[in-house]
């Protein structure tokens, strides 16, 4: 594959992932709603953990200003309440942010093959709404580069872990969105006749 290709395919990557910048200060309640939609396909998609997704929603604040884009949010927000689901840890790079630095990084100097591979491997994942933009390419990327992509993944998604976006002590009132809930993190309440009974 010819560096020329890449760098044609890799801008009408960043114009796509990048759409959403234009709007990006209208965009901040837009953003939560999308963020509370996801929390709701979560919880349908895991209804065992439907407590817990729905106490989730401080991880989802976004890191990326390429968020402002619905599709790229909504995918970051999806894989960590997945990862919320499956119990695993929360804090590594999603696949939408490693997308993120790939696009910031094709901006200063052409990717490398490798990190071409990455972007290619981690829009596939994020995006599969997406994936003509990649054409056939995806396949060759990983037949010429699969392992260094492998590392290149784990050092990227390191790279991007956030410290703090992990989960701590839950606490619910029994009030989901205002409405009265019984919540696995809500208080047990003794019912009312009980406490009447004198000790
Ligand atoms: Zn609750």
């Amino acid at each position: 594959m010819t560096a020329a290709k890449t760098d044609t395919c890799t801008e009408a990557l960043n114009d796509l992932i990048g759409s959403g910048l234009t709007g990006a200060l209208a965009g901040l309640f837009e953003q939560m709603e999308w963020a509370e939609e996801e929390i709701e396909k979560a919880r349908k998609r895991h209804p065992r953990h439907a407590d817990t997704i729905y106490h989730s929603f401080k991880l989802l604040t976004p890191t990326n200003a390429l968020m402002g884009t619905e599709f790229v949010y909504r995918s970051h927000c999806a894989e960590l309440l997945d990862r919320v689901a499956a119990g695993q840890d929360t804090r590594p790079g999603t696949a939408a942010e490693v997308c993120c630095m790939a696009s910031d990084s094709s901006l200063v100097a052409p990717l490398t093959d490798t990190a071409a591979g990455l972007y290619a491997r981690m829009w596939l994942q994020a995006f599969p709404g997406h994936r003509e933009v990649w054409g056939d390419q995806a396949p060759h990327y990983e037949a010429l580069r699969g392992s260094l992509i492998d590392d290149l993944e784990g050092e990227s998604r390191r790279k991007l872990s956030v410290a703090d976006r992990k989960r701590g002590d839950t606490e619910c009132q029994g009030m989901h969105h205002g409405d009265p809930v019984s919540c696995q993190y809500a208080p047990t309440t003794v019912p009312a006749q009980l406490e009447l009974i004198p000790a």
